[in-house]
C-alpha cells in the first residue's frame, strides 16, 4: 500500500484507536497531552473533526499527535512507521520491519489528586535544596547575569541561587554525595519535588536533562538553569524554582519537580511543589509587605527592605491571606501594596484575578489598608524595569477600592462608547486594541490627574 492511503487508514483510525486503550468515546476522558496533568476528565473526541480536543489546556491532536505522546516518538517518520505497525499496516517502500508488532497502550485510569501527592516535610525540602545548592555553585556567566542584568547583591545570590546540574553522570555525583551529607536514605529523598526513584535501576536520580514537561510549549524539556530557592514563611527553601538557559517564549520559567513520575509505572516516588509562593524577608524591615509576581521583582523591592510575597502567575494566589496572617504574627505589618506589572491597567483578565485576590485580603483581614502601586507603562512594564530605569518617583499608590472602582468604571464608559455588547465574545484583535484604550483611559484617571497625593513613606 503507498504512504497516502496508509496515513488516510491510519487517521481514520483514531476512534478505533481510542477504544483500544478503553475509551469510552461518547463520554470525557483525561487529558492524554503529557503536559497536561490532567486530575478529572477534560478531552473529548469530536467526530466531526476527528480530533481529540481538551477543554482544560486547549491542545487539539489527531491520531499522530496521540501516538506520538504514548510513545514519545521524535519525528513525523517515526511516529509514522510506529502507527503502521500498531495497525498492521504494509507500506510498500519501508524496508526495516519491527520483529514484534507494538501494542497499544491502554489509557490511565484517574490520577492521584493534588492534594494527595505525598511530599517530604519542610525541613526535608529545605535540608536537601540548601544542600543541593552548596554543591552546585553558580558559574560565572550566571553570576554576570544575577547580577548585572538582574542588579542582585553578592549576599542574595549566595543565598538563594544555584546551578542546575543536569547531566546524568554529575546527577549520579551529586546524589550520592546528597545522600551523605543529609544522612536521608532513598525512601525519603523521594518525596521531595523533583526526585523520584528509575524502578528500572532503583537508583534515585531527579529530574535534569529531558524530563517529561507538565507546563505548556514542549513534550520534554531541560532542566538546565539557573535555580532559585523559593522560601516559606519561616525561611526554609520548600521549592527550586528554575530558570532555564534555553527556552522558548513562555517556557523560560518551571518547577523542579517530579510531578510525572507519580502515576507512572516506570517510576518511584515523586512529588511536586504545588503553588508554592515565594517569601522574602529582609534584614530589619520596613512596616509593609509589598505583594509581585516573580523572583526579581521582588528581589528589587526587597532591596529596599520591604517584605515580599511572589506568586508564581497572577492566578496562583489561593492561600496568600494565611501567609500575610503568619507574616504578621513574626512582624509588624501596617499596609500592603500590591505590585503587579503596569498592563494591569489594560488587560482586564490579569485585572480580574488580582482584584479578587485584593477583595480576599480586605475581606479576611479588615484592618489591613492596601494600596496598587501604578505607574506609565512607558516607564517600565514591571516594577523591575520601572526601579531599574529610575523612574521610581513615577510611582503612584492608589487605595486598592478607588483603583478597582476607577478601572471597572473606565471599562464601562469605553464599552458603551464603542458599542460592544460583549467583550467575551471580541476577536483576540479587537482585544488587544481595547485594552490599549483602557490602558491610557485608566493612566489618565490615574496619573495626570491633580490629586496631590503624598506617596507613603514606606513604599519601596
Ligand atoms: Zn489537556
Amino acid at each position: 500500500m503507498d504512504r497516502d492511503t496508509a496515513k488516510e487508514i491510519i487517521l481514520a483510525s483514531l476512534p478505533n484507536y481510542l477504544a483500544q486503550k478503553g475509551i469510552n468515546i461518547s463520554r470525557k476522558f483525561l487529558c492524554m497531552n503529557p503536559d497536561h496533568q490532567d486530575h478529572s476528565p477534560s478531552m473529548c473526541y469530536d467526530r466531526r473533526r476527528n480530533r481529540c480536543h481538551c477543554f482544560s489546556c486547549g491542545c487539539d491532536a489527531d491520531i499522530f499527535n496521540l501516538i506520538q505522546w504514548d510513545y514519545n516518538t521524535t519525528s513525523f517518520p517515526e511516529t509514522f512507521n510506529l502507527a503502521c505497525d500498531l495497525f498492521g499496516i504494509d507500506v510498500d517502500e519501508r524496508k526495516e520491519k519491527p520483529k514484534e508488532r507494538p501494542k497499544i497502550k491502554p489509557a490511565k485510569h484517574g490520577r492521584t489528586r493534588i492534594s494527595e501527592i505525598k511530599k517530604a516535610e519542610p525541613e526535608v525540602c529545605d535540608k536537601v535544596y540548601t544542600t543541593m545548592q552548596m554543591l552546585s555553585p553558580l558559574t560565572a556567566t550566571d553570576m554576570k547575569y544575577l547580577t548585572e542584568k538582574r542588579g542582585l547583591s553578592k549576599e542574595r545570590i549566595k543565598k538563594d541561587y544555584m546551578r542546575m546540574v543536569t547531566a546524568p553522570e554529575d546527577r549520579k555525583k551529586l546524589i550520592r554525595k546528597l545522600i551523605k551529607l543529609t544522612g536521608y536514605t532513598k525512601d525519603t529523598l523521594k518525596y521531595v519535588p523533583g526526585f523520584f526513584i528509575d524502578k528500572n535501576t532503583g537508583a534515585l536520580d531527579y529530574s535534569g536533562d529531558n524530563v517529561p514537561s507538565i507546563s505548556h510549549g514542549t513534550n520534554w524539556c531541560n532542566n538546565a538553569g539557573i535555580g532559585i530557592l523559593i522560601r516559606n514563611v519561616d525561611g526554609q527553601a520548600v521549592a527550586i524554582q528554575i530558570r532555564r538557559d534555553t527556552a522558548s517564549k513562555g517556557n523560560r520559567y518551571c518547577w523542579f519537580t517530579s510531578i510525572f513520575a507519580v502515576d507512572s509505572v516506570d517510576y518511584d516516588g515523586g512529588s511536586t511543589p504545588g503553588a508554592a509562593k515565594d517569601i522574602i524577608i529582609p534584614e530589619n524591615p520596613q512596616t509593609c509587605l509589598c505583594i509581585t509576581e516573580g523572583r526579581f521583582k521582588s528581589e528589587i523591592i526587597a532591596a529596599n527592605r520591604n517584605i515580599v510575597i511572589s506568586i508564581q502567575g497572577v492566578s496562583a494566589w489561593k492561600g496568600i491571606d494565611e501567609i500575610i496572617k503568619k507574616l504578621r504574627e513574626q512582624h509588624e505589618i501596617k499596609s500592603i501594596f500590591l505590585m503587579f506589572d503596569s498592563d494591569i491597567m489594560g488587560n482586564r483578565q490579569v485585572f480580574n484575578t488580582i482584584s479578587d485576590m485584593a477583595r480576599t485580603i480586605m475581606e479576611r483581614i479588615p484592618d489591613m489598608k492596601i494600596k496598587f502601586a501604578v505607574w506609565k507603562i512607558k516607564y517600565g512594564k514591571g516594577i523591575d524595569d520601572c526601579i531599574l530605569s529610575g523612574n521610581l518617583t513615577r510611582v503612584k499608590y492608589v487605595d486598592a477600592e478607588y483603583f478597582m472602582e476607577t478601572c471597572n468604571n473606565s471599562f464601562d464608559m469605553l464599552l458603551k462608547k464603542y458599542g460592544v455588547k460583549s467583550f467575551q465574545k471580541m476577536k483576540s484583535e479587537d482585544r488587544k486594541i481595547f485594552g490599549k484604550y483602557l490602558q491610557e483611559e485608566n493612566e489618565k484617571r490615574l496619573l495626570c490627574k491633580n490629586k496631590k497625593e503624598a506617596n507613603p513613606e514606606e513604599a519601596a
